[in-house]
């Protein structure tokens, strides 16, 4: 599964040079020019990573990153002030770092992967209780047995445990599961994340949401 990061930046030329440089590195972007398109995408949609401009048209930057942390998904505000008071109110809104306008798309790059690293969203292994993943070496085990799963399976265990806590829709996963539009597939999603539960013994831990989907609940509660 690729990494998603959102751009929210209202300028066109720097959301697409932004793009441009990081699908370069393989990650997959999805731009939006204002505040409320990103609040109505992240309700739907899932992200690893949300590039962030500060002055954006109604709601600004600012305001829109509490939006953003209620999904716990990594923040890097884009600035184009080098006001002090600017970066400090970003960090202490809970930004994992920033970024100057002008900036070096080698500076970019360098950020978003320390960020990611650093949130575990690059990590190619999860241990989550008695689960251990190798996201790499596509292997499970479960209190040190190993597990087959199918691929799809596979990916959709990953997606959950990258998503803990937060409800996923349908839609959302096949999406990034099967990397297709979504056409109403439901009963793909429920018989694969079924099999899934049903290997694991997760029927405490993957819940379905009504309306919505599903959601893996921490063991850490
Ligand atoms: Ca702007």
């Amino acid at each position: 599964m690729r990494i998603r990061i959102l751009i929210v930046e209202d300028e066109f030329l720097i959301s697409n040079l932004i793009r441009e440089a990081l699908e370069k590195e393989n990650y997959q972007c999805i731009c939006v020019y204002d505040g409320k398109t990103c609040a109505d995408i992240l309700e739907k949609e899932t992200f690893d990573l949300v590039l962030l401009d500060v002055m954006l048209p109604e709601i600004d930057g600012f305001e829109l990153i509490g939006y953003i942390k209620e999904y716990k998904i990594p923040v890097i505000f884009i600035t184009a002030k080098s006001d002090v008071k600017d970066r400090v109110k970003g960090l202490k809104l809970g930004a994992e770092d920033y970024i100057v306008k002008p900036f070096s798309i080698e500076e970019l790059s360098a950020r978003v992967e320390v960020v990611l690293r650093r949130e575990n969203r690059l990590q190619s292994k999860i241990t989550e209780g008695d689960l251990e993943v190798d996201i790499d070496a596509h292997t499970v085990r479960k209190n040190g047995e190993p597990v087959e799963l199918t691929v799809k399976e596979f990916d959709i265990l990953v997606l959950f445990l990258k998503n803990k806590d937060i409800a996923l829709y349908r839609e959302t996963i096949y999406e990034r599961v099967w990397q297709c539009p979504f056409m109403g597939e439901t009963r793909t999603v429920d018989s694969h994340v079924q099999r899934l539960r049903h290997k694991l013994h997760m029927e405490e831990q993957i819940v379905a949401v009504y309306k919505v989907g599903y959601k893996y609940c921490s063991r850490e509660k």
